[in-house]
């Protein structure tokens, strides 16, 4: 740790600040725009750009996405929003920095941002291999839309980290896999699966290498950075803890400079591109209240979590920050603050005792806090201000619940650790007494 600079130098270096105060100032000096007379960073919310001459239009189609260009130090010639714009530029290296990433390309959702970095990554006859419990639209998405461009998913339980090598055949070219899994909170050991990755890739070309791709978006870069895990590429969704406010939707690829050009081109194509209004959002109020609101979201969380945990009707509890959480050891390993505490976020899910074996008690639960609690809200969504709870069985996984019920055999064994009767808890920044109370309200009518 370097001592801070003189003023007059540190206008122009972010070196030498922790994480969390460069989240708060983001660069003062970038190519994408100079604000260095603005407090806020600008909006600009221009679709289209004025061109002085044909020449600038030729060159800036021509520098777009362009290999040999340094994107970090060029100024780039804004032609169309879509293809690229500054106040999304700027937010793009705020992101990279917050996952101490080489690059970042923002998109509309987290599921686009999912969708293309699996896609600029995998051709015809590849295939992903990929965790069996995942977010219930990534894994439609994987066994839905991917095999229609014939790429096939292999789901494997990636905790048995003996099971990858087997599992990886000559066109595998995605690992995929969420870290801690939405909803249910296992982890994945990202540097044991790194190690079968390396010994996979052992001999292979670069094009045909295993790249890992891992969901971060359930504990946001301030819990953890999986590219220093043994990540290729991190993907989130910008709409949860990151946006942090529920205001806006979006999605990130954060990943090596090498796939920059790429997921621009495919951004620009597809176009799926977050919109500077929803980019700014993000950057001004979600980016810089990261580490403020996950630090104290955390602290809540451990304290619901107990108090859950010694309830008489809660049957399990699956937070990372118990004692009794069965990878305690790997959850302080990878999720560590950028000062290097152990940071189990603000994720909780938990089942309840049900002597009908029907689901009946979570049901009579969780309509109980939709109608009468005060401070915790029925909705899908996570990494909000406000505490949000959910049924992951029947809505945001009922992808698994479809397959199951559906054509395909063997589906229903993936869906792992999504009983009917569980609840997802995301806490948000009310006072921990009054999360409590509304959820001991409801427990006693459970
Ligand atoms: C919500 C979510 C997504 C999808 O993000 P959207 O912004 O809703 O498209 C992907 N992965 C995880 C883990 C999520 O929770």
């Amino acid at each position: 740790m370097k001592s801070p600079k003189t003023p007059t130098e540190t206008h122009a270096t972010t070196s030498g600040y922790r994480v969390r105060t460069q989240l708060i100032h983001g660069k003062s000096k970038t190519p994408k725009w100079d604000y260095s007379h603005h407090v806020i960073p600008p909006i600009t919310s221009s679709a289209t750009f004025r061109l002085s001459s044909s020449q600038r239009g030729a060159k800036g189609f021509f520098e777009f996405a362009c290999d040999t260009m340094d994107t970090k130090r060029h100024v780039p010639i804004y032609i169309y929003d879509r293809l690229d714009e500054p106040t999304r530029g700027m937010l793009e290296e705020n992101l990279a920095l917050a996952e101490e990433g080489e690059m970042a390309v923002c998109f509309a959702t987290g599921m686009a941002a999912i969708t293309a970095a699996i896609c600029v990554l995998v051709r015809q006859g590849d295939e992903v291999l990929a965790h069996d419990t995942l977010y219930g639209c990534t894994y439609s998405f994987l066994t839905n839309w991917l095999p229609r461009q014939g790429v096939r998913t292999q789901f494997v339980n990636l905790r048995e980290t003996d099971k990858i090598a087997g599992a990886i055949t000559e066109r595998t070219r995605v690992l995929y896999l969420e870290s801690p899994v939405n909803p249910n909170l296992e982890l994945i050991d990202m540097a044991a699966v790194r190690v079968e990755v390396d010994r996979a890739n052992r001999g292979r070309r670069p094009e045909e290498r295993v790249r890992v791709v891992v969901d971060n978006t359930f504990a946001t870069p301030y819990c953890q950075r999986p590219l220093h895990l043994g990540a290729d590429v991190v993907v989130h969704s910008l709409t949860k803890g990151i946006g942090g406010f529920g205001t806006d939707m979006g999605g990130v690829v954060i990943g090596p400079r090498e796939l920059h050009n790429v997921l621009m081109l495919y951004r620009k194509d597809l176009g799926g591109v977050l919109s500077p209004k929803a980019a700014w959002n993000v950057l001004v109020y979600g980016l810089p209240s990261l580490a403020a609101r996950m630090a104290n979201m955390q602290r809540t969380a451990l304290h619901v979590a107990e108090f859950l945990a010694h309830h008489p009707k809660v049957a399990r509890v699956s937070y990372p920050g118990l004692a009794s959480f069965p990878q305690r050891a790997l959850a302080e390993k990878q999720m560590v603050d950028y000062r290097g505490k152990f940071a189990p976020g603000s994720m909780i899910y938990f089942t309840l005792k049900d002597k009908s074996g029907h689901n009946r008690a979570a049901e009579r639960f969780i309509d109980f806090v939709a109608d009468k609690a005060y401070c915790i809200t029925l909705a899908v969504s996570l990494g909000q201000i406000k505490t949000l709870i959910e049924n992951p069985y029947s809505m945001t996984h009922s992808a698994y619940q479809a397959a199951a019920g559906g054509k395909a055999p063997g589906h229903k064994n993936r869906a792992r650790g999504i009983e009917p009767g569980g609840v997802r808890l995301s806490i948000g920044l009310e006072d921990r007494h009054d999360i409590i109370a509304d959820l001991e309200r409801a427990l006693s009518v459970a």
